[in-house]
């Protein structure tokens, strides 16, 4: 359930009309809705009582530091994947205690900022990264808390470009050469070995997956015990899925996730972390837009908005669908027609739905892109030389701007031109 809704025939986010906000922001945007975040993160926490845990937000999927700020202060703890999010975790007021670091790729500047700056944990991903951190540690003059995220070869049925769990995907290390690895961390002098780390991908639709992986972790948690690792924390990472096509989607839900976290991994004694990004932020997110053109091109009519795939690229670049939804809402008995409806990028790429069946729509109406939340501005660019698009908080009849669409002089200030040209 989210906060966007038709009251007196308008969306709105929560008790504010779209169209208001449309007014003062010009479009594109994105509104994200506080109380929607707010009750996702929620589900999570109740879903784990009464198990010891963290729910920590990746802020990959949404970063904007007053989301950050609203979670943060909500008690949640952050995954973040490089020295950026690091920062964006700590502008946002979260101590470093709550905040874990994922990422094959660590830098040693990036361990050098969090371990100054406080770290709950890396989530370290292979054998040199770890000899790297427990250097980086040593010459710092403390030692770094860490998981090994293991690789549990199981398929996560999902999206070949976010699936992260089997054997040849580049994340973790093989689980059949965990002891083997867990030794040699144990031996390094900069490094204290906490736990278990598994994460498979993203936008699962099915919880058998997540079943297979943490039955493994649970296994391995008995044999690295048994090894004489102290196994005290499991973070059991992020990817439930959501669902974007309202119709017909049904995924698995939070409290059903939790409860097989219970049944799988449990027993255990160990305190739960879990990093979902989606599933908080998803359906907590809109893409306002509006209708430049509509065109009737051969045998299809297409409707020209004024965003485009550099606002939103989830739809050219890994298929996804979002629902599309006109801003006032379209009379009941009203018949639907089909549009492609794209952006006015040079490429064709630039398609966000073919044939979508839509109420008859007319230049500058507005329409919203549902479940933008996540993986969208995030993964926006200046494509085309077109503007990051702002973002707007809302808060029951409150919004603010959250971040601001820059002009084009502070874009074209960016570059510049040597003296020797
Ligand atoms: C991307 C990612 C997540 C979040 O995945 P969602 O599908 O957004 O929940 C969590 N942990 C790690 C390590 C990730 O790479």
């Amino acid at each position: 359930m989210d906060h966007f809704l038709y009251h007196n025939g308008l969306l709105h986010a929560e008790g504010v009309a779209i169209a208001d906000i449309a007014a003062t922001v010009g479009t594109p945007f994105y509104c994200y809705s506080a109380a929607t975040l707010t009750r996702h993160y929620h589900l999570f926490t109740e879903a784990l009582t009464p198990m010891p845990h963290l729910v920590c937000f990746a802020i990959k999927s949404l970063s904007n530091v007053a989301v950050l700020k609203l979670l943060g202060d909500l008690g949640a703890g952050m995954d973040v994947v490089s020295g950026g999010e690091y920062r964006r975790a700590r502008a946002a007021g979260v101590p470093g205690e709550r905040i874990v670091f994922s990422g094959v790729g660590k830098t040693r500047e990036e361990m050098r900022l969090a371990l100054t700056g406080g770290i709950r944990q890396f989530n370290v991903e292979s054998e040199p990264e770890m000899r790297a951190l427990s250097e980086v540690a040593v010459s710092l003059g403390v030692v770094a808390p860490i998981t090994i995220r293991v690789n549990p070869d199981v398929d996560a049925k999902t999206h070949e470009k976010i699936a992260t769990g089997k054997s040849e995907n580049k994340f973790g290390i093989p689980i059949a050469r965990a002891s083997e690895v867990y030794a040699e961390a144990a031996a390094l002098p900069g490094l204290r070995v906490i736990g278990i780390d598994v994460h498979i991908g993203s936008q699962l639709t099915e919880l058998e997956p997540f079943e297979q992986a943490y039955l493994k972790v649970a296994d391995l948690t008995r044999r690295l015990r048994s090894e004489g690792h102290s196994i005290e924390r499991l973070d059991l990472g992020g990817g439930l899925g959501i669902p974007y096509a309202r119709s017909n989607e049904a995924p698995p839900l939070p409290t059903d996730y939790g409860a097989l976290i219970k049944r799988t991994v449990g027993d255990l004694g160990c305190e739960i972390e879990i990093e979902p990004g989606r599933l908080i932020s998803g359906n907590a997110g809109i893409l306002v837009s509006s209708v430049i053109y509509v065109k009737n091109g051969e045998g299809r009519d297409f409707l020209i908005v004024d965003a485009a795939m550099n606002d939103l690229v989830r739809p050219s670049m890994y298929g996804a669908h979002h629902d599309i939804v006109p801003v006032v809402e379209p009379a009941v008995a009203q018949d639907l027609q089909p549009y492609d409806v794209v952006g006015p990028v040079c490429e064709t790429g630039d398609t966000f739905a073919k044939q979508r069946a839509l109420a008859p729509l007319a230049e500058g109406d507005l329409i919203a892109f549902r479940s933008a939340g996540a993986y969208g501005s995030v993964m926006a660019s200046e494509y085309n030389t077109r503007p990051l698009i702002p973002e707007v908080l809302v808060k029951g009849d409150h919004f603010a701007v959250i971040r601001a669409r820059p002009t084009f002089d502070e874009i074209l200030s960016r570059d510049t031109i040597p003296a020797w040209l």
